[in-house]
């Protein structure tokens, strides 16, 4: 007998799409034998891994063998010092999309709705969707999330709303009070998820740090992550700060041993290091500078940014520009899946990588 096994699959699972990933450089220059290319595609720390990190991550070979502490002790120490939350409101995830999953598992049910603006972070449809949830998608406004219309999405089913703060890919971001007067009006059996996955980059005195709100929205849900600013994104790790509560129901569906040893030591050595994070905080501000002013040499819009990234209008379909790019060696990221088809994301590099961009681009539309 035989037997349909997409037709077995859960019927959320069924309608999902993989999520699809900046090229590796590794790859790219295989496939168009040419070298030296720089990859401003991800988002990544382009400084490079913390000398303090390199140390802690050796000292770790010895005890490489066994599980790691599964409930990452020292590193949520560090994280309750760092952020003024206590350890006990932590929860460390596999990447900050590990507990992005694991959040949306508690609450979400197929009947439920899920919030998110459009041109918000793919992670969101991809997770609610995976649960078989009603995906109600909020138009956005000037590319971020439109508080009002949110709200007024809110029906008896909304089980959860997901806000990145800033947004990738666009930038965009919510200062304390409009974000604040929202949660105020969300009712408390909706989790708001606060994504800030480039909060260390932010600049911005007007930007929450809605860490801080906790104690006064027991519905609200922080999420952070090392990928970004730390520079840790191939050691996968990110957390959740949420009330005490919350955080028993996560530890009950979170895979014992998701954080690896490797990742735990590294958090701990970046956390202390300071002169790390100035240092690429320093970098992405200038490197935002140099893109910037090439887009208004090309007369070119882009998006404010408050992340690492800059998305840039180049005013006609991007996808071919894309394409130069990449055969001129510089991979930046297409946002057509994002529904911004005219729009590239290019993240912040070292100086020499943001000059091969403009370089390239001022070739391509010069
Ligand atoms: C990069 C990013 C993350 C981080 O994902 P990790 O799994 O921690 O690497 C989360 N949210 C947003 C909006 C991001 O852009």
């Amino acid at each position: 007998m035989s037997c349909d096994y997409f037709e077995l699959a859960n019927p959320g699972i069924q309608k999902l799409h993989p999520y699809i990933a900046g090229k590796p450089v590794s790859e790219l220059e295989r496939e168009l034998g040419i070298s030296n290319i720089v990859k401003l595609a991800s988002n990544e720390n382009p400084i490079g891994l913390s000398e303090k990190v390199k140390r802690a991550i050796e000292k770790e070979y010895t005890d490489g063998c066994r599980y790691p502490d599964a409930n990452g002790h020292y590193l949520k120490a560090a994280i309750s010092e760092k952020v003024g939350v206590s350890a006990s409101q932590i929860t460390l995830g596999n990447g900050s999309n590990d507990v992005l999953e694991m959040i949306a598992k508690i609450y979400v049910q197929s009947h439920h709705e899920v919030i998110f603006s459009q041109h918000a972070f793919c992670v969101y449809p991809i997770v609610a969707q995976s649960l078989g949830a009603t995906l109600v998608e909020v138009p956005a406004k000037n590319w971020g999330n439109d508080l009002d219309k949110m709200l007024a999405a809110i029906t008896d089913k909304t089980r959860m709303i997901f806000i990145a703060n800033p947004n990738n890919p666009t930038g965009t971001w919510l200062g304390a009070e409009p974000l604040k007067t929202f949660i105020d009006k969300v009712p408390k059996n909706v989790i708001v998820v606060v994504d800030e996955a480039y909060t260390e980059y932010v600049t911005d005195g007007s930007i929450p740090n809605t860490i801080e709100w906790l104690s006064d929205y027991p519905n609200l849900v922080v999420t952070r992550t090392f990928s970004k600013a730390y520079g840790l994104a191939s050691l996968r790790l990110g957390y959740a700060a949420t009330s005490e509560e919350i955080c028993g129901l996560l530890n009950r569906v979170r895979q014992p041993f998701n954080v690896n040893s490797f990742a735990l030591a590294a958090g701990i050595a970046v956390l202390d290091d300071q002169a790390y994070l100035d240092k690429a905080v320093q970098v992405n501000q200038s490197g935002m500078q140099q893109l910037v002013e090439n887009c208004q040499q090309l007369s070119l819009e882009h998006i404010p940014s408050a992340g690492n990234f800059l998305t840039i209008d180049m005013g006609q379909n991007a996808m071919p520009i894309y394409e130069k790019l990449l055969h001129m060696g510089v991979i930046v990221r297409p946002v057509a899946n994002y529904s911004m088809p005219n729009h590239l994301r290019v993240s912040i590099g070292l100086e020499i990588e943001n000059q091969k961009y403009i370089d390239s681009i001022n070739k391509i539309l010069g």
